[in-house]
């Protein structure tokens, strides 16, 4: 593990641990390869032995140790390599389904990239019904909710916006669990207003707009989101703390941020955590959600997001039961399911404080 986890688990957070570990939650940023844990590689690189990938537990424990961003972008490449077969999606999605059960996650939105797959000659069809099937099994198996967002690999360029929108609009392939639309991947270099298109076509086919911005770039990128891709929430959005109008906006119209603090380490987009423009966010009364992004590839996972924003804005159980419920709220849950959530979590946090 490194600093800033270690950091994260000091002082009074580490009184809250059994408290997060136990609270029911939302994740609502996190995506479907970057969840693939040592076990669940391990799993797949034995199923493709002609792979470079090691199966065994330590040796693979050292392969998920990043020695710098570019060394992480080849080990999630090399993930990516083991998702050859609609069976190879499905038990990805299942065995993921579990991990977030493992925490207490109720609902999930998990961020796929059908495009990777299908570029890769995995038949369309067959990869809708994978991950249907697997949301399925994890619903009744485990208890979790999963929903799709559908996200365009920015860096892939227009003809993966196409294809992705295709994908999400087809009322032959569109998987019932599909609730919203994406963009990923590089902001640098790969402006927002081009996708416009694409977002408007997913918008009017029904789905959410959920794009990734202000990652790596200023609070101009947000505002694009917002004005050219109709964003309902922002994939993390670090950068709207150089910009209170935004802010302001952001808090007004109730649009949620998807903070996934240890990736903003991890990825460079802020420095250290204690820099973390979290504390403007919520002062500014941004609608904050804590997330966990790629955990296994950051070494994190939900759980310890939470004790990380916990000891950032001074939370004690009933300020992480309201983070817990902010992403009730900024969910595409209908009415009766986040009533139900939300009464979850309260009732659990009444019980933990009455004990
Ligand atoms: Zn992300």
């Amino acid at each position: 593990m490194t600093d800033h986890l270690d950091a994260a688990t000091a002082g009074p957070v580490r009184d809250l641990h059994a408290f997060i570990a136990g609270l029911p939650k939302a994740e609502l940023h996190v995506h479907h390869v970057g969840s693939a844990s040592p076990r669940i590689v391990s799993e797949l690189a034995a199923r493709h032995p002609d792979s470079k990938v090691p199966t065994d537990p330590e040796a693979l424990a050292d392969y998920f140790t990043f020695t710098d961003f570019a060394h992480f972008i080849e080990v999630y490449l090399s993930v990516v390599d083991l998702i050859r077969t609609p069976e190879d999606v499905r038990l990805l999605t299942y065995e993921v389904a579990r991990e977030l059960a493992r925490q207490q996650v109720r609902y999930a939105e998990l961020t796929i990239t059908p495009f990777s797959s299908t570029r890769r000659g995995i038949d369309e069809r067959a990869f809708m019904d994978a991950i249907e099937d697997a949301r399925k099994a994890a619903e009744t198996e485990f208890g979790t909710v999963l929903r799709w967002c559908f996200d365009i690999p920015g860096e892939a360029g227009l003809e993966s916006a196409e294809e992705t929108a295709r994908l999400a609009t087809d009322d032959r392939l569109r998987p019932e669990g599909l609730v919203s639309f994406g963009l990923g991947g590089p902001e640098i270099g790969v402006p927002r207003p081009q996708f416009k298109p694409y977002f408007d076509r997913a918008i009017a086919a029904g789905l959410h707009s959920v794009p990734h911005a202000g990652e790596t770039t200023g609070p101009e990128t947000v505002w694009d989101a917002l004005n050219e891709l109709g964003a309902e929430r922002i994939g993390h959005g670090t950068s709207s703390a150089r910009d209170p109008e935004l802010l302001r906006h952001l808090a007004e119209q109730r649009i949620a941020l998807e903070v996934c603090p240890t990736s903003n380490i991890a990825t460079r987009a802020v420095t250290t955590l204690d820099e973390h423009p979290i504390k403007e966010f919520t002062r500014a009364g941004v609608l904050v959600t804590i997330n966990s992004d790629d955990p296994p590839m950051f070494g994190t996972d939900l759980n310890n997001e939470y004790a990380v924003a916990a000891r950032l804005l001074g939370l004690d159980e009933q300020g992480l039961a309201g983070l817990a419920k902010n992403a009730v709220e900024a969910s595409f849950m209908d009415a009766a399911g986040k009533k139900r959530l939300a009464d979850e979590i309260d009732t659990y946090t009444a019980s933990w404080l009455a004990s």
